[in-house]
């Protein structure tokens, strides 16, 4: 993890990589990288135009429900500065091990999953990196991860539209599309509108958006109230001309559940079904 885009050596050991002899220590090559990512079907990339929306939930509950219906599934969490996926995984574990070929993701029930908040001492640990160290770490984490065969690959965007998400949707070769995470208030759309955008100025297929926080079920009365309002994803969908996926209520127990380390998807109740609904969706639009 010292390679630094940066540096005039690191750079010159990247284009060098696939060839060298003195591989130990350097990132993977392009080649290789490319290898790597070959035997990965699906490569799904969640974005938001903001923090908090809910996006991190969304793209590990994806693979979990993935994982349930047989698929094998990869999470590479690419929030470098603030990694959410092990926490959200009940991953306990810190460090990464290095198998024979790579670095190894480390197994959460049953998906693969390579975050940076595996590196740190803590979870409360900072990582104070500039632009050029974190895509190193992306590159790494793609290119020189045993990933092996993968049905698919769900990468955890950090959230906006700045040039750090930007570069590393550049950096995952072949991407099958993008799935955008939204809340139904007028300042998440508008910045959804703009991660619609980047995805579309990058020429990757948007596969639809999300709208999460959508209305809260009183578990008094059953009534639904739209605390944050409802249904502005779906218009900002229409209008942007691209697919919504579905809506997911306020659910308390999302919150609790993800704090501790368990996921939602698969389960009994109104959220889950609605969960369940998103993914059916986002498979008929990769014609799965
Ligand atoms: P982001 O990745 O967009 O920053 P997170 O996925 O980390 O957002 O979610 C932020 C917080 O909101 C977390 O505590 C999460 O459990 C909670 N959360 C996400 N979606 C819901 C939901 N539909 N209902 C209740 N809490 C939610």
């Amino acid at each position: 993890m010292n390679y630094d885009t940066s540096r005039k050596e690191d750079r010159e050991c990247d284009r060098k990589c696939s060839t060298c002899a003195e591989r130990e220590g350097c990132p993977a090559g392009e080649e290789e990288s490319a290898k790597r990512m070959g035997k990965i079907g699906y490569k799904i990339i969640v974005a938001s135009g903001k923090g908090g929306v809910g996006k991190s939930t969304v793209a590990v509950n994806l693979a979990a429900a993935l994982r349930d219906q047989g698929f094998r599934v990869g999470l590479l969490d690419a929030d470098i500065t603030g990694p959410s996926v092990p926490m959200l995984l009940g991953i306990d574990e810190r460090g990464l091990v290095e198998g024979r070929d790579g670095i190894l993701p480390v197994d959460a029930q049953g998906i693969k999953v390579i975050s940076m908040g595996l590196l740190l001492k803590s979870s409360d640990s900072a990582v104070i990196w500039r632009g050029p160290l974190k895509m190193a770490a992306i590159k790494q984490f793609l290119g020189d991860v045993e990933w092996g065969e993968l049905d698919f690959l769900i990468v955890d965007l950090p959230p906006g539209t700045s040039d750090e998400p930007l570069s590393i949707v550049q950096l995952v070769p072949e991407l099958s599309g993008a799935v955008i995470v939204t809340t139904p208030q007028d300042v998440a759309l508008l910045d959804s509108r703009k991660a619609i955008n980047m995805a579309k100025s990058l020429k990757v297929p948007v596969l639809g958006v999300i709208e999460n926080m959508s209305g809260l079920v009183c578990p008094g009365c059953g009534e639904v109230l739209e605390i944050f309002g409802s249904g502005g994803g779906e218009r900002a969908a229409k209008e942007m001309g691209v697919p919504f996926l579905g809506s997911l209520p306020i659910d308390p127990n999302i919150a609790s559940l993800g704090d501790h380390g368990e996921t939602f998807s698969g389960g009994r109740d109104a959220a889950s079904d609605s969960f369940d609904h998103i993914v059916d969706e986002l498979k008929r639009r990769l014609s799965l």
